[in-house]
C-alpha cells in the first residue's frame, strides 16, 4: 500500500482507503474486472464504498495514466492496471477478457504509422472467440 500510496501522490491524486483499495484490486488482477465486478468484490471488506466512489475513481486513475479503460463491446468498460499497450482476447460466451502475450503485435503502430502517415496515439486489439472452458462445456 506505501508503493501505492506514493504512485497516486507523483499522480497528483489525493491518498484516500477507497482509491488505495481500488488500485491495489487492479493490480493483483489479469481479469479487467468491470466498475461493477470491483465493487462488488471491495464492498466485502470496505463497507462504506459506493459504486459512485467506484466510478468516480476509475474516472480520476484513467485521467491520470493509472489504468486504462477498455471497451470489448458489451456496453460496459474494463479496468487494467497495465497501462503499456497490450492486445486482448475475449470470450463472446462468458465474457472474460485475457491479455495475448505473444510478441506477434511488437511495434504493430510504428507498422501503421509508417504505412499510413498518421501518428499514431494509441491502439487497441481485440480478438474474440470461445474460451477454452466454454469450448468444453459445450461438448459435453
Ligand atoms: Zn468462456
Ligand atoms: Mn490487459
Amino acid at each position: 500500500m506505501q508503493e501505492i500510496s506514493k504512485l497516486l501522490r507523483e499522480n497528483g491524486l489525493k491518498v484516500t482507503p477507497q482509491r488505495l483499495a481500488i488500485y491495489n484490486m487492479l493490480m493483483n488482477t489479469d481479469k479487467h474486472p468491470s466498475a461493477e465486478t470491483i465493487y462488488k468484490e471491495l464492498v466485502v471488506d470496505n463497507p462504506s464504498i459506493s459504486l459512485a466512489t467506484v466510478y468516480k475513481t476509475l474516472d480520476s486513475f484513467k485521467s491520470s495514466g493509472l489504468v486504462s479503460e477498455l471497451n470489448v463491446g458489451d456496453n460496459c468498460a474494463r479496468y487494467d492496471a497495465v497501462t503499456k499497450s497490450h492486445s486482448h482476447i475475449v470470450c463472446t460466451c462468458c465474457g472474460r477478457v485475457e491479455d495475448i502475450k505473444f510478441d506477434i503485435f511488437n511495434n504493430i503502430s510504428e507498422k501503421a504509422a509508417e504505412k499510413t502517415d498518421y501518428k499514431i496515439l494509441y491502439e487497441q486489439l481485440i480478438f474474440y472467440g470461445l474460451c477454452p472452458e466454454c469450448i468444453k462445456k459445450q461438448n459435453d
